[in-house]
């Protein structure tokens, strides 16, 4: 029979190790288990570690944020293998003068892509620039978009900030296939890994089935994200995700930053 003395550290090293084991480097929290204990302290998780809160979550919470802000605007596009006219052309869907004539277009309008261009001169189809486009990426085509989109939990900002939507999740592999239009933002779909813990797969679709399904979205989907606009330093936003972690008692964070958006997910 144990002591009860031996009982009650058994008890207090058992449940300190699981609500007040703390990640961050020099916590003297879990020293003092007890007193926090009695205190009735408690800790909260960034990225599934767990830190005391709000002491500890909160310097978590700012380092992380400062390093977004490093990683923050770095958004080039990639240079493809081969020109979009030039793929097109070997694959006969033009001819030299057209190609010619589109990329003329594409001076008068610079903030037209090359593919668009050949669409408007009535060169091409939609789905023969989505076809192309495919090949230059190396991804599938998505030939129709489901009715309904994956509620994955990823904010429709960022989403549509992207020009991206979710289309299935596969459960087996924990993957996340998403629909884009034009460019795959790799940059996004990294951020997207980060905070859902999952592998992302991209497919490509056209703009006008891309369009009407967003529509489709606005209308299925009640909002439960809360945007902040314009620019915002990593201390305010410590500040602010820690005042909602403590009124939403939330037990864990994940943050990732893509081009200007920051993605703070509470759960
Ligand atoms: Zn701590």
């Amino acid at each position: 029979m144990q002591s009860l003395p031996q009982q009650l550290r058994e008890f207090v090293s058992g449940w300190g190790g699981r609500v007040l084991q703390c990640n961050a480097e020099g916590c003297a929290g879990t020293r003092r288990a007890w007193q926090r204990i009695s205190t009735g302290a408690g800790s909260v998780c960034v990225h599934g570690l767990r830190y005391c809160f709000p002491q500890c979550f909160e310097r978590e919470l700012r380092r992380r944020f400062d390093h977004t802000q490093l990683a923050r605007g770095a958004r080039r596009r990639p240079a493809h293998r081969m020109p979009l006219g030039l793929l097109m052309l070997s694959r006969g869907r033009l001819t030299d003068s057209q190609l010619r004539h589109a990329l003329e277009e594409q001076k008068l309008h610079p903030g037209r892509r090359i593919g668009e261009c050949m669409q408007r001169l009535g060169y091409v189809s939609e789905p023969q620039v989505i076809a192309a486009l495919a090949t230059q990426w190396c991804c599938p085509v998505l030939k129709a978009l489901p009715q309904r989109i994956v509620e994955c939990g990823v904010p429709m900002s960022f989403l549509k900030n992207f020009h991206m939507l979710p289309v299935h999740f596969s459960v087996v592999s924990r993957t996340l296939h998403l629909a884009f239009a034009g460019d795959v933002e790799y940059p996004a779909l990294l951020a997207i890994e980060k905070v859902l813990d999952c592998k992302t797969e991209a497919c490509l679709t056209t703009p006008s089935g891309l369009q009407a399904a967003f529509q489709r979205v606005d209308k299925q989907i009640a909002c439960v994200e809360k945007e902040f606009e314009g620019a915002r330093g990593a201390k305010e936003m410590t500040r602010i995700t820690v005042s909602y972690v403590g009124r939403l008692g939330a037990d864990d964070v994940r943050i990732a930053a893509c081009g200007e958006i920051v993605w703070v997910k509470i759960d």
